[in-house]
């Protein structure tokens, strides 16, 4: 039997049951799917690679995004959240066209593909034309990732009160998001390797009926809801005033909770919420690097953990700054050991789980991929540890959690094909997608308006750009 693709000698880290780690190991990957793993596998392939010295392991995946942030990284930084929204991020986002959307994601795209990632939730809920979610979509699609498409749904504001401002452009009504929300769907639920869920924005950006309704959707189409709770102290406050709950409360109270709630960064839960989230079999998307950057606080993870509960790990937007899983994954242990004054608060395995077959499960897509087993997707990455800060090597699961990185991904692949090999992306021009990203990145500032060029273009004193101080 001749079959598509064989992964030869390589360490195996499969993330099985068993958390099998094969060292000479090889995959037989046949119509997408894997059909051997083991030693020795004696195959005919249309394509053999060899793994001589590398690691073999299932794809990153990245549980929480918002790509069109890709464009925006380094517009304002080293700030908290509410002045980099108003005076930077809005009006620069608020102008974003279908074509800004698509070099957007296609940016994301190559990074997330050249880190190793192979599958991809994006929450999109920048409506400024209904078109853009469908151009990500499909450039996810065209460059062959796994994707959960989370559709936005904010009525009410995004990240404040200020509902009348010019720059709320992402802002629709109920009727126009459910609407939209099912033609999405249709077009997109389980089509080729992507699927839907739901996203309210938080408790505050969404009002009571529009989110009832989602809650309603959700069930009826049978998806996740996914949304931001509890990631910044204030929106406890916000919702103890509005609603006389803390958030997760809240959303429980809802019927957000159970096996489809999906909560990202979940920093600020009371250990009643925590029980809460451990008794409905609730998800989360933990989001170390972002949380840290932007002074929301560090979550409580090994908690959850030894709760039983599923979680994964995400970049969130321009806040983490990056694509690379690893270092993802590496702050989420570092963080946990630093502040439970324990080396054990999060394992290197802990970290791999979190990456990928508990990444998986929290997207409900453990199932197919998320682990390196006959039946699952061939969905996988090659690491080459032929390098200085990779040998000598020791054990090769917290070697690759600790010292790698995603540059030192070779191959890509997902469903059986290669997306990238020896470091080039194939599905995608790099550059072309760099070149369109700059240019939809300067377009977006130069339509931004005199105020943000003014800003960008402050001087530099040694204390830092001056606008810090004035915003
Ligand atoms: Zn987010």
């Amino acid at each position: 039997m001749t079959i598509d693709l064989l992964i030869k000698n390589g360490a195996v880290i499969t993330m099985n049951d068993k958390r099998e780690v094969i060292e000479h190991g090889d995959v037989a990957i046949q119509k997408g799917e894997i059909i051997a793993v083991g030693r020795n596998l004696e195959y005919e392939a249309l394509k053999t690679i060899d793994a001589g010295g590398k690691v073999v392991a299932p794809g990153f995946i990245n549980g929480h995004s918002h790509v069109y942030q890709s464009l925006i990284e380094g517009i304002g930084y080293d700030m908290h959240f509410d002045p980099w929204n108003w005076r930077f991020l809005f009006p620069v986002v608020s102008k974003i066209t279908p074509e800004d959307a698509q070099a957007s994601a296609a940016l994301a795209a190559l990074e997330l593909i050249k880190n190793g990632v192979t599958t991809i939730s994006d929450h999109w809920y920048l409506h400024t034309h209904m078109e853009n979610i469908y151009r990500v979509t499909e450039v996810f699609d065209q460059a062959g990732l796994r994707a959960q498409m989370v559709f936005g749904l904010l009525d009410q504001t995004f990240a404040g009160e200020r509902i009348d401002s010019e720059y709320m452009t992402m802002i629709q009504k109920e009727e126009t998001l459910v609407n939209e929300a099912r033609r999405y769907h249709q077009a997109w639920h389980n089509c080729n390797r992507t699927t839907i869920a739901l996203g309210p924005g938080s408790t505050e950006d969404i009002s009571e009926s529009l989110m009832r309704k989602t809650v309603e959707l959700a069930r009826e189409l049978d998806v996740n809801v996914s949304t931001h709770v509890a990631g910044w102290i204030e929106i406890n406050s916000y919702t103890m005033k509005r609603f006389g709950e803390r958030d997760l409360e809240h959303f429980h109270s809802l019927g957000l909770t159970g096996p489809k709630g999906v909560m990202f960064h979940a920093v600020w839960l009371s250990d009643r919420e925590i029980e809460i989230m451990a008794n409905t079999g609730t998800k989360v998307v933990h989001c170390p690097v972002a949380n840290a950057y932007l002074g929301y606080g560090i979550a409580p993870i090994s908690h959850m953990l030894s709760r039983g509960i599923a979680v994964g790990l995400g970049t969130d937007g321009a806040a983490s700054y990056t694509y690379d899983m690893l270092e993802v994954g590496r702050a989420a242990a570092m963080l946990q050991k630093a502040s439970k004054l324990d080396a054990e608060a999060v394992t290197a395995e802990e970290v791999m789980e979190m990456l990928t077959i508990n990444g998986a499960k929290v997207l409900g897509l453990d199932q197919q991929t998320g682990s390196i087993e006959i039946g699952k997707k061939a969905d996988l990455i090659v690491l080459d540890f032929n390098a200085p800060h990779l040998l000598p090597v020791g054990r090769w699961l917290p070697k690759l959690i600790y010292s790698a990185r995603g540059s030192d991904v070779i191959h890509t692949v997902v469903e059986g094909k290669l997306l990238m090999e020896d470091r080039k992306v194939l599905t995608l021009s790099e550059e072309e997608v760099i070149a369109q990203a700059l240019a939809s990145r300067e377009g977006l500032v130069e339509r931004a308006g005199q105020e943000t060029r003014d800003l960008l273009a402050m001087p530099w004193p040694k204390s830092g750009p001056a606008w810090r101080s004035i915003v």
